[in-house]
């Protein structure tokens, strides 16, 4: 069977079942991933996001694509118990506990194995293979050890935690040898790759030099490439009629001369949705805001609703909106509008394109796409945005109002400061964030991190 120069290994595959076929999964990663694997006639290996399902290779837009199969009880504990259950909140500083249980692992384990089985299987002599994020941290060493003519880079989309907490993982340093398998490790931010070269330093003893480690006889580098968004995409969106019409019909239905803040968030408990709310109460509170001027319109895309934590995450938010909206509230006019729904990408943009101050203030977060799409979709430079600085978009968007999410009144204070903000000041912020962004899109940063690996 036929082998590829170019593949990339991920959780999902970028194509979403349809009633028509299949269709390609929303989103930058893919957008700016697809492309380049269609060029090097590449291949794919993920899972379909359906249990169960046995489906045979296919092609897709030029692009070979290898389900890997996971059972019911697979996604029970590889998916959603050990990928999100632990090492989803450990990775993000532990903003809510972990739990750790030994089955998860032990699945875990099995399905790094299948998916790394599936690329040495498909991956040609001396080709380059690029794994994604923290379903596959095993998948590097694994894919060395039937492979070692392979090229192999391995992206982490989420934080990496500091030393004393990614101690406290069982069976950590397989976890860390796993990534070692890799030639590049990439990171979302500086302190995340800092914090992989001390865990070397800590558990294995290797001794960094720069951003690099030598291990097993060979080099491994570990460096930030800051991810990115479509650019092309939103501005196009944003330039279009139906969504222009839109984002003037959500401000009238709004009620005209009100400011507009919004949050974008999946409901998750990383996003500091329950902070932001809380600190948006306190200014009605305080006359800070008033119902009659301002609203807040919080989107909270339903997201790992198995899972025990976010079914409590969703009950609090949605007492606290109720509360808001009982306490200050008038008849027509709520202060806060919550919509547990999914929002498709025209909608989002059309609602970017309506908002005063966009609400970003996560506890921790990789990078936070919403908030370079917003953005990227102000062509009118107007605006603001309120970015937490535990985002890894807050290392490169210093012209945001930054905030510590913990802290009330710091929250508080960003918000009002930027509700103030001189419109002259506001627009110089928005045409330096969005020059930045222009600079350094999704296409720059896939093309950075392959470059890098194939030095
Ligand atoms: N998104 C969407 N519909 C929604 C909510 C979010 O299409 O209802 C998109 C959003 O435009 C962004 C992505 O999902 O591209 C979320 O990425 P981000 O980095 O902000 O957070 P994540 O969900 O990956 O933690």
């Amino acid at each position: 069977s036929r082998r590829y120069s170019f593949v990339v290994v991920a959780n999902r595959l970028p194509v979403d079942r349809t009633d028509d076929g299949w269709t390609r999964s929303p989103g930058g990663l893919v957008s700016a991933l697809e492309p380049i694997a269609r060029g090097a006639h590449g291949a794919w290996v993920g899972w379909i996001g359906v249990p169960g399902d046995d489906v045979e290779p296919f092609e897709h837009d030029g692009v070979r694509l290898l389900p890997v199969q996971l059972s019911a009880e697979d996604v029970d504990r590889y998916y959603e118990g050990q990928s999100n259950s632990t090492i989803w909140p450990l990775f993000h500083h532990g903003v809510e506990t972990p739990v750790h249980r030994r089955a998860w692992r032990v699945a875990y384990e099995e399905v790094n194995r299948r998916f790394a089985d599936a690329a040495a299987r498909v991956a040609a002599e001396g080709a380059t293979v690029w794994v994604h994020d923290y379903q596959l941290l095993l998948v590097p060493a694994m894919l060395r050890e039937a492979r070692p003519d392979l090229r192999i880079g391995f992206f982490l989309h989420i934080p990496f935690p500091p030393v004393e907490l990614f101690m406290q993982l069982p069976r950590r340093v397989d976890l860390l040898r796993g990534l070692l398998g890799a030639d590049l490790v990439g990171f979302q931010q500086s302190l995340a790759a800092h914090n992989f070269l001390q865990l070397s330093a800590r558990l294995l003893g290797l001794q960094p030099e720069g951003e690099q480690v030598r291990y097993d006889g060979r080099t491994v580098t570990a460096r930030a490439f800051p991810i990115s968004i479509d650019v092309g995409e939103i501005e196009k969106l944003a330039a279009d009629h139906t969504v222009r019409a839109e984002s003037r019909r959500l401000r009238r239905e709004l009620g005209g001369d009100r400011t507009l803040l919004l949050g974008v968030d999946r409901l998750d408990y990383t996003k500091g949705i329950e902070q932001r709310i809380e600190a948006y109460g306190e200014l009605l509170d305080d006359g800070t805001i008033s119902n009659r001027e301002a609203v807040l319109v919080q989107v909270a895309t339903p997201s790992r609703m198995r899972v025990a934590q976010y079914q409590q995450l969703r009950e609090r938010v949605e007492r606290e909106v109720g509360r808001i909206n009982g306490e200050f509230g008038d008849v027509g006019k709520a202060p806060v509008h919550y919509l547990f729904q999914s929002r498709t990408r025209e909608e989002l943009v059309a609602l970017y394109l309506a908002a005063d101050l966009m609400l970003v203030t996560p506890l921790r977060d990789g990078m936070n796409l919403v908030a370079k799409e917003y953005v990227a979709a102000r062509s009118d430079e107007r605006g603001a945005l309120v970015l937490s600085e535990f985002t890894g978009a807050a290392e490169e968007l210093p012209d945001a109002f930054q905030v510590n999410p913990y802290d009330t009144d710091d929250l508080e204070r960003g918000i009002a400061a930027a509700l103030r903000a001189d419109p002259a000041d506001l627009t110089a912020r928005m045409r330096r964030m969005r020059a930045h962004i222009a600079d350094h899109d999704v296409n720059r940063w896939a093309q950075e991190f392959l470059d890098a690996l194939g030095r």
